[in-house]
């Protein structure tokens, strides 16, 4: 590469119509991929497993060669070029260090091959990541003697001295447990504010891109589904897959019948009819089968009032609040309350919906309003 690998500012990543088969092209793993990713971006792949995310990540790598479609890094067609020829770290989801050899030299070993750097640049690399993530005390040790997060904290360090223009990380937390693995996806974004180096991190887990990434890329079956910030893909789902993927408890999702009468139009399902907003009245068709979409939070309990009935089946406390499992009809719905407001011991409630807060979704998945 051509490009001055100090120079800070690079990591702007162009994937355009990226597809990659397998097996003679039966197996589609990723199709139609076009993501644009600004130098410093912390930019996250999401999707149940499958989707394509890792085979998406593997061609930036140059692990995989696309069927078609380009890989720009910074201007320059990567396309072509061999993963080791890439100014791009690739961080596994196994952690894979070199067991008998210190922290410092496993952190050192992708630098010992490169000839046009001094010993005392390496060393100050080396001391430098060490510092960032919290090694120094370790530098002399062997890996068995670290704990897990320290361990993965190390394949950071390999992939920082190498000053890349972006990390490549494929699931690096799924081995660690639940507690650590909430203080890494911290660090690692302290660390990636610090550095201000493009970072594309893939996971299976939605919380986990949530917190992450800057900018949020949503796959299913080999398509990109969306492309935002965790506020737009959260609360603008640009249809029914997006919607029920991100968020948890997942949304209400209710298939309705499109009712419009001389005193307005209502959303009919099998336990109520909703009203209309404005919006939402202006968009569909009378007789036009809609999917309505609801956030668990704009379900509010009441003595009466509300839009429906339903039965209490479970309060599941989630800490600050509770999520409300309901039955309406046929239907099982959630609702997310503030703790303790909700009394286990009831059985029935009115629920009342936020119904500017709605999503209404086509037959095919897509969104309408
Ligand atoms: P996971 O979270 O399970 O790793 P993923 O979203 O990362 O899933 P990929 O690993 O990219 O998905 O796989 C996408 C599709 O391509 C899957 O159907 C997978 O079986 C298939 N696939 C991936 N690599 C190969 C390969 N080397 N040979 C054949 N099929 C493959």
């Amino acid at each position: 590469s051509e490009t001055d690998s100090s120079d800070s500012s690079g990591g702007h990543i162009r994937l355009e119509g990226v597809r990659k088969t397998f097996d003679g092209g039966d197996i589609v793993a990723c199709d139609d991929v076009n993501i644009s990713m600004d130098g410093g971006e912390f930019v996250v792949l999401v999707g149940p497993s499958g989707c394509g995310k890792t085979t998406t990540l593997r061609c930036i790598a140059g692990l995989e060669e696309p069927d078609g479609g380009r890989i720009v890094v910074d201007g320059e067609d990567i396309t072509g070029l061999k993963s080791k020829d890439r100014d791009l770290a690739f961080v596994f989801q196994s952690i894979a260090l070199f067991p008998h050899m210190s922290v410092r030299k496993n952190i050192r070993f992708g630098l010992d091959m490169k000839t046009d750097l001094s010993k005392a640049e390496k060393r100050e690399r080396v001391e430098s990541a060490a510092e960032t993530l919290g090694l120094e005390e370790t530098l002399d040790r062997k890996p068995a003697a670290l704990s897990g997060g320290q361990q993965q904290r190390v394949s950071l360090g390999r992939a920082m001295v190498m000053e890349p223009a972006a990390f490549l990380l494929d699931e690096p937390f799924s081995a660690l447990d639940a507690n650590l693995r909430d203080h890494m996806r911290v660090e690692v974004k302290k660390i990636q504010r610090r550095l201000e180096t493009a970072m594309v991190f893939v996971t299976h887990d939605q919380e986990e891109a949530m917190t992450l990434g800057d900018k949020i890329v949503v796959m299913n079956d080999g398509y990109v589904q969306q492309i935002g910030t965790p506020y737009e893909i959260y609360n603008e789902p640009a249809n029914r897959f997006v919607a029920d993927f991100i968020g948890s408890p997942s949304p209400n999702l209710v298939e309705c019948t499109v009712e419009r009468t001389a005193s307005g139009v209502t959303f009919a399902s099998d336990f109520c009819r909703i009203p209309a907003t404005d919006e939402q009245a202006a968009a569909v068709q009378d007789g036009q089968t809609v999917v309505y979409g609801i956030r668990p939070e704009y379900l509010s309990m009441r003595d009466d009032g509300g839009q429906f009935t339903a039965r209490l089946d479970v309060v599941e406390p989630l800490g600050d609040r509770d999520a409300i499992h309901l039955t309406s009809g046929d239907t099982s719905l959630s609702a997310v309350t503030p703790q303790g407001e909700v009394s286990r011991d009831r059985n029935e409630v009115s629920v009342a919906m936020q119904t500017d807060e709605a999503w209404l979704f086509d037959e095919h998945g897509e969104r309408i309003v």
